[in-house]
């Protein structure tokens, strides 16, 4: 079934430009009640053609362009084009021998916007952001089937309510793998968990902060990571030769999970620190007792809720800069990241600038960094560039 959507004349302009998410905003009418994975074609408001899609309910927006041809077909050869382009741009990656884990294809960014698939180490993950895109499940997997030598494939379905990841078991086909199944990035080894939640153990997109962390910052330094997760900072830190790493995060589950991250690269987790803590009363305590690190890591969430406090990037970086300053040595490093895709990286600047300004402390910038190559982006859609790390040294 296909439907007509018209697009509002202000929104017109930037998705003929190749602008591919369909708004809600931008809606101006469309004929019928429209089903998830029902294709639209969209239109501007004298009924010229601007692209052909689907209809899918996201976090943000409510269906994706995927061709601005309107004769091109959306069907498994559709898909074929797309994943076997995903490939062709990788085949580097997967001669890598010493990074075993990467971004296949990147939504938007490799022409299907709500489909991300990530490559383990023989395994695949293919991530499904709307219940429309779902539709399209078995001409992905038989693509899938055909384009790739695997052991198995795990499925994550974001499309509940704001993105929320839908409890199950992700097993799609192949074997199942044995968990944890280890990869390796830049000679690292990560512990990944396939079929345990929406989180697997590791943030694929920082892989160039891990490694300049490891091989520019870390050698003889204390280093604090916030926010730490499974410790993937920690890891990269202490193999860089940091003296001593502390790992602070909320979850009661960071700390197994840090051990099994240090231990499966053969550091001996005793001799680091691992908290289970809000990271602004780890702060106070830190301050309190006087400690200050040669390097802090801030990597927090977009938005997050504690019992005490809510925390919004977008809001809040200033003030979470400004705690991290206050325990940062002279001459010591921050690095500053955010995945928040609401503010551009000139905005995150400014975060820095104030926080600094009002600690009195000066700063230097010494490197920056986006989405690496296999989280590859388009022009016409900026905020799929999310990633903004600013490696600071406080001076
Ligand atoms: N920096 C990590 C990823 C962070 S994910 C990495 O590179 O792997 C965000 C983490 O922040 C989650 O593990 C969550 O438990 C933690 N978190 C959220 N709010 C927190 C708070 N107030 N204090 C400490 N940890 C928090």
């Amino acid at each position: 079934m296909e439907t007509t959507i018209t697009i509002k004349k202000r929104f017109a302009e930037k998705m003929r430009r190749g602008y591919p998410l369909i708004e809600q905003a931008a809606i101006l009418e469309h004929n019928q009640h429209i089903q998830e994975g029902a294709m639209v074609t969209v239109v501007d408001e004298v009924g010229s053609f601007i692209g052909k899609g689907y209809y899918g309910k996201q976090n943000k927006g409510i269906g994706w362009i995927l061709t601005k041809y309107k004769d091109e077909q959306i069907n498994e050869a559709f898909f074929m084009t797309r994943i076997q382009a995903a490939f062709d741009r990788r085949k580097q990656l997967f001669d890598d021998q010493t990074t075993t884990a990467f971004r296949l294809f990147n939504g938007e960014g490799d022409g299907v916007g709500g489909l991300t698939i990530d490559y383990y180490n023989d395994y695949y993950v293919v991530t499904w952001y709307s219940e429309g895109m779902y539709q399209f499940r078995d001409d992905i997997y038989s693509v899938l089937k055909q384009l790739a030598t695997f052991k198995g494939v795990y499925e994550k379905k974001r499309f509940a309510q704001k993105g929320q990841y839908v409890e199950d078991d992700d097993f799609v086909m192949g074997e199942r793998g044995e968990f944890p199944l280890l990869v390796k990035e830049n000679g690292m080894n990560f512990a990944i968990y396939l079929n345990d939640g929406p989180m697997v153990g590791v943030f694929l997109d920082q892989k160039e902060v891990r490694k300049s962390i490891r091989d520019n910052y870390a050698k003889g330094k204390e280093v604090l990571n916030t926010f730490s997760y499974t410790g993937a900072f920690s890891v990269a830190a202490a193999l860089g030769g940091a003296t001593k790493t502390t790992s602070v995060d909320l979850a009661k589950r960071s700390l197994p999970k840090t051990i099994e991250q240090f231990s499966v690269n053969d550091i001996d987790y005793e001799e680091q620190d691992i908290v289970v803590m809000d990271v602004f009363n780890y702060f106070q305590y830190a301050k309190k007792k006087g400690k200050a690190f040669d390097v802090v890591i801030l990597d927090p969430p977009s938005f997050a809720r504690s019992k005490k406090r809510t925390f919004s990037a977008a809001k809040d970086y200033t003030g979470l800069l400004q705690e991290a300053i206050a325990i940062t040595k002279k001459d010591g490093v921050i690095v500053a990241s955010t995945n928040c895709s609401a503010f551009s990286l000139e905005k995150f600047h400014t975060f820095i600038q104030e926080a600094f300004k009002k600690e009195k402390a000066k700063y230097q910038v010494l490197e920056e960094y986006s989405l690496p190559n296999d989280f590859r982006t388009i022009k016409s859609f900026r905020e799929g560039d999310y990633l903004k790390v600013v490696i600071i040294k406080r001076k």
